[in-house]
């Protein structure tokens, strides 16, 4: 993409109603704007790392047979009632009427629709297990919505829920989905700074379960546990008289944290509710055991941006980066913009922002290419051209290196 057509622009100032790293560097940078506290546009680069992240996400969740739907948004008050969620304490669910004075909720959370959704198709042990996801808008009334994409009041979630014929059959598939909320973090580059954490649990199970990012500006704490990598949450340390539950180990080192992920067994918590049981081997009727894993890809991204970032701007994994290259013709000449725009056409099929500019500084275009945070960035300049190279340079790294333009597809291939 030419950088002269993106609609978008770089910001000189920081946002001044914005304190934290993530919302200051994404907006600065062009990928997104608020709109209000806790509400956000995505905007062409912030949907590009957006559609990459959900590409990732999508991809391990089918790889657990997890099956994708799309579920309404605005729910109406019965089904909230038949789980007693209705009169929700905390006041986190939004609700409007219609016309005709219907009451209907913003969905918050879908266990409500799913659990009879999928009790319309099963019936029998025979149709067991089951797990069906989603990756759609969330609406929550958030008190605390000042930590950017950490903590939006409308954002995106992939929830996924499954049903079981077992507490066994449960277990082993909650213990999959761990594995593949593991493989989703390693690729969006936050897999070193990422641990499991105790929580506490539903109504039900004793546990849940928080994969917490270790950033400075975390608005969770977490204790982990210098043996085992266990994490605990500040919730559950007292309970556990600050020893580790896993390995007893009493090592336990304070962390400053992101939950960006959570995965709860409901056991029979809403098919209870929804009256949803299943005919087993013996003919008897069985309740359905549940388990819900849920996601939030505005958290994710924003951790993604908190882990990674120095002084210049944002440092993309190059899993998750809106483009790989970013091309910089640096000085507006013939002979350097006609290197470029070849170069330009010869990287076609990799994915290239190409700062064709005109009326930028070489100065405005180094701290532009720094603040968006795109992996390699290849230079063209009227010196570079003097030795028929351009210039390399990795975002994370200080050190640039020439490579012959004959010679930049083969390096950059190895490189990447
Ligand atoms: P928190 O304790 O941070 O409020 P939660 O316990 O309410 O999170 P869940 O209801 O389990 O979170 O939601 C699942 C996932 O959705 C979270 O792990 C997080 O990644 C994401 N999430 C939750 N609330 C928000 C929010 N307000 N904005 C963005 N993402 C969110
Ligand atoms: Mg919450």
């Amino acid at each position: 993409m030419r950088q002269s057509n993106l609609f978008t622009k770089t910001i000189r100032e920081s946002p001044k109603d914005e304190k934290s790293i993530n919302a200051k560097l994404l907006i600065r940078a062009g990928f997104f704007d608020k709109l209000m506290a806790g509400v956000y546009s995505y905007l062409p680069l912030g949907f590009l790392v957006f559609s990459k992240i959900k590409n990732i996400i999508r991809e391990e969740m089918n790889r657990v047979s997890g099956q994708e739907v799309f579920l309404p948004t605005l729910h109406p008050r019965k089904i909230w009632e038949t789980t007693d969620r209705w009169h929700d304490k905390e006041g986190i669910m939004f609700k409007l009427k219609s016309r005709s004075g219907k009451d209907y909720g913003l969905g918050w959370t879908h266990e409500e629709v799913i659990t009879p959704l999928v009790k319309k198709f099963v019936q029998s042990y025979k149709d067991l297990p089951v797990s069906v996801y989603q990756i759609q808008n969330k609406f929550r009334d958030e008190l605390r919505a000042k930590s950017g994409l950490l903590r939006g009041v409308e954002f995106v979630m992939k929830d996924m829920y499954s049903f079981h014929a077992s507490e066994e059959d449960l277990n082993k598939y909650y213990e999959k989905v761990k594995g593949a909320y593991f493989r989703i973090f390693q690729r969006c580059g936050i897999g070193k700074k990422t641990f499991l954490a105790l929580a506490l649990g539903g109504a039900f199970s004793k546990y849940s379960h928080e994969f917490q990012t270790i950033t400075p500006y975390g608005e969770d704490t977490i204790y982990l546990c210098q043996k085992c990598k266990l994490g605990l949450n500040k919730e559950i340390i007292e309970d556990q008289k600050y020893k580790c539950p896993q390995c007893k180990n009493k090592e336990l080192e304070i962390k400053k944290t992101i939950e960006v992920g959570n995965i709860f067994d409901l056991k029979t918590r809403f098919s209870k509710a929804f009256d949803f049981t299943f005919k087993d081997k013996d003919g008897k009727d069985k309740p359905i055991m549940m388990g819900c894993y849920g996601l939030g890809l505005g958290r994710l991204l924003g951790t993604i941006v908190e882990v990674h970032n120095d002084e210049r701007g944002i440092i993309w994994p190059k899993e998750v980066a809106p483009f790989l290259i970013h091309l910089i013709a640096l000085e507006n000449e013939i002979k350097v913009s006609k290197a470029s725009e070849e170069l330009y056409r010869k990287l076609q099929g990799t994915e290239v922002l190409y700062d064709d500019r005109e009326d930028k500084t070489a100065g405005e275009k180094f701290a532009d290419s720094d603040l968006i945070g795109i992996p390699i960035r290849v230079v063209v300049s009227k010196k570079t051209l003097g030795k028929n190279s351009v210039e390399v340079k990795k975002r994370g790294e200080k050190k640039e290196q020439l490579v012959e333009i004959a010679n930049l597809n083969k390096f950059l291939k190895s490189f990447i």
